[in-house]
Formats: C-alpha cells, sequence, structure tokens
C-alpha cells in the first residue's frame, strides 16, 4: 500500500508533541560579537557526548565563542520536485538571505518515474543553489531501483509504511558493506553530474546506526544529520535515544548514540519537520525551537545548533508561508541584522565548528 503522501508517515509530528514549551519573548537585541561560522576544517575529535533520553545534555565544543547556529536542510527524496515548488524553496532562502543545505538524492537518475527532463531541471536548481554559496550533500533512500542499480539486491521489508517500493525501508536493514557501496554509488552519480566534495548527509526516515555512521566515514562524510529524538517512525522504532534537543556529537564507532572517537560529526535534526505545517500550526514547534536558546538580547553562554528539515517538493505555498514563519522567529537572535549571536549556517559548517 501507498501512502496518499509518503511524507505523511515519513516524518510523524514529533517536533510538535515536543514543543510543549514556553514561548521565548522578543526584547531589543544587544550587540554581541558572533564567531565566524568559517573555523579551519578538520577534526579532532571533540570528547562530545551524546545521551539517551535520561541522561545530561552533550557538551557541545565549538571553537570560536558561543553562539547559536541554525542549519535549514532540504531534503530531495529521489522523486520528482516541481519548478513551482523550488521556486518557493529558493524564494524563502533569498527573501531570508539564509543558506540552505541541499541534500540531493540521486535516485532521480535510477528511475523511469523521474523523467530525465524533471531530473535536470532538479539538479540545475539545486547547482543554482550551490552557485550562491549553499552547500550541496546526499540524502538517500532504498528505493528498490536505486539500489538494483548500485549492484545491491534490494529489499522491501523491514518498511516503516508497507510501501513495497524500498522507499521506507531503513538504510540500517542493508550489511555494513552494501551500505557502503550504496553510499559510493551515490556519491560517484553526483559527481558524474558534476556535483563533487559532497561531505553532508542524512538517511531516510531518521533511520541510521553505527555501521551506516562508518559507512558514511569510509566514503569521506564529515557530518551526518539523521539523529532525531528517541521515538517511532510509522511503524517501526527509531534507533536514536537521544533528547529533543539533543546537539551535536562524535558518536563512537560501535554506537551512534554515544560518543566517542568516529571522525564524522552527527548534527541531529532537532529544530522540526516543516512538511504539512501552516504558520499557525508551526507555532509550537518555533517555540521549541527558540526554547533551546537563551533569551534575545544576550550574548549565547553556550553555543547551540538547531537543525530543521523541508522538503523541496513539498513546499506549496502553505508551507512556503509556515517555513518563513519558523525562520523569522529567529530574528531577534541574527547575527547579520539584529546584531545577535544568531547565525544560519550549512551542514559543514558545523562540522567546522563543532571539532
Ligand atoms: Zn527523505
Amino acid at each position: 500500500m501507498r501512502y496518499k503522501c509518503h511524507v505523511t508517515i515519513k516524518y510523524p509530528v514529533w517536533a510538535c508533541i515536543l514543543a510543549v514549551v514556553a514561548a521565548a519573548c522578543v526584547s531589543t537585541p544587544a550587540p554581541t560579537p558572533a564567531p565566524r561560522a568559517s573555523a579551519p576544517a578538520t577534526a579532532p575529535l571533540s570528547a562530545a557526548s551524546a545521551s539517551p533520553a535520561a541522561t545530561p545534555l552533550p557538551t557541545p565544543s565549538p571553537t570560536p565563542a558561543p553562539a547559536y547556529y541554525v542549519v535549514w536542510t532540504l531534503d530531495f527524496e529521489g522523486d520528482a520536485a516541481s519548478d513551482q515548488a523550488l521556486a518557493n524553496t529558493a524564494a524563502i532562502a533569498d527573501e531570508l538571505h539564509i543558506p540552505t543545505t541541499v541534500l540531493w538524492n540521486p535516485r532521480a537518475w535510477t528511475t523511469t518515474s523521474v523523467t530525465a527532463e524533471r531530473a535536470a531541471a532538479m539538479l540545475r536548481w539545486t547547482r543554482d543553489r550551490a552557485a550562491k554559496g549553499d552547500e550541496v550533500g546526499l540524502h538517500l533512500h532504498m528505493w528498490t531501483d536505486f539500489v538494483r542499480a548500485a549492484g545491491v539486491a534490494p529489499r522491501t521489508a523491514p518498511s516503516w509504511a508497507a510501501r513495497g517500493d524500498g522507499y521506507d525501508v531503513p538504510m540500517t536493514s542493508y550489511s555494513e558493506d552494501d551500505q557502503r557501496k550504496l553510499i559510493a554509488y551515490g556519491l560517484k552519480l553526483m559527481a558524474d553530474h558534476g556535483v563533487s566534495g559532497v561531505t553532508s548527509f542524512r538517511a531516510g526516515g531518521d533511520i541510521a546506526d553505527a555501521a551506516t555512521l562508518r559507512a558514511l566515514v569510509a566514503n569521506g562524510i564529515g557530518v551526518d544529520c539523521t539523529a532525531v529524538a528517541a521515538g517511532s517512525f510509522g511503524s517501526l522504532r527509531l534507533p536514536w535515544t537521544l533528547r529533543s534537543d539533543a546537539q551535536p556529537y562524535h558518536p563512537a564507532r560501535d554506537d551512534a548514540n554515544s560518543s566517542g572517537d568516529l571522525p564524522i560529526l552527527e548534527a541531529p535534526t532537532n529544530g522540526g519537520n516543516t512538511y504539512g505545517y501552516t504558520t499557525l500550526s508551526i507555532v509550537p514547534i518555533a517555540r521549541a525551537d527558540l526554547a533551546m536558546l537563551g533569551p534575545p538580547g544576550r550574548p549565547a553562554t553556550r553555543s547551540k545548533a538547531i537543525v530543521i528539515v523541508s522538503h523541496p517538493a513539498t513546499i506549496d505555498a502553505v508551507e512556503h508561508a509556515a517555513i518563513e514563519s519558523l525562520l523569522r522567529s529567529f530574528d531577534p537572535y541574527r547575527a547579520d541584522t539584529a546584531g545577535g549571536p544568531l547565525r544560519f549556517v550549512t551542514l559543514r559548517d558545523l562540522a567546522r565548528l563543532w571539532r
């Protein structure tokens, strides 16, 4: 069975549930020197720790002075996105002067369900974003046609929605060796289409484990944002044990939920998923996000990262307005317009900052 809209089940409205927190009040921001989001790359590992739901928050260790960072990620799912939806997406980024992290899905090139013309239009849009300084990373779902094209035997179970096309099969159901091959194949397809230097990743369904992270490292990926708060997803239980406000950390080699020395940054998607929201219904997400920060008008005392996810293919006029509302809620904190401690950055920037 196919769900009427696959993203409905793909991202339950967990962020909304987590949003029972007080609204941050808006006051006049005081000028605050904000750290640059362009610290030198590469990474001795931090001792930041991920934590199970009951234990304290991990301690971030960004290199510059404490600051707030917000990342707006855009997942292509491997199906078609319309020109109108792409235009809506770009308009948000351009109007609000926010860099995006586009997580491209190379399945568009391995399926007959996306025309060559559509895939080309989506790629053109993505490259336009990159030309403006946005980041392009990788997003994979285990579509059977993509998996087969990668030379791996496809699976249709387990799945979070019983679709039968592999879209809803967790990457973690494949062996580490196969995951490594699937990532490598995705990166090769991107490089073949002129997109190279990819260092960021998110797995479909918010489901990844230590084997996934090791497979990413083997492919040169430096930051993953698959992690979310503990919970379930469709019919599957998520492998994460993190709190809803979990901060970036370097995972252990054998446990994606614990800190360790794996040379990849796990930057949890802790800021909500905008799919299906309106300007009204997204208010609790904005409140939950702001609750992770200190009061506006004050310097940051501790660095925080907030990672938000949207999907270019679903951004119609209603979601467009909802996203703008969510992103504008950070206005009183912004370094560029309000003299505050908050910057919009990319995942690649987080990897440089949380060293
Ligand atoms: Zn996805």
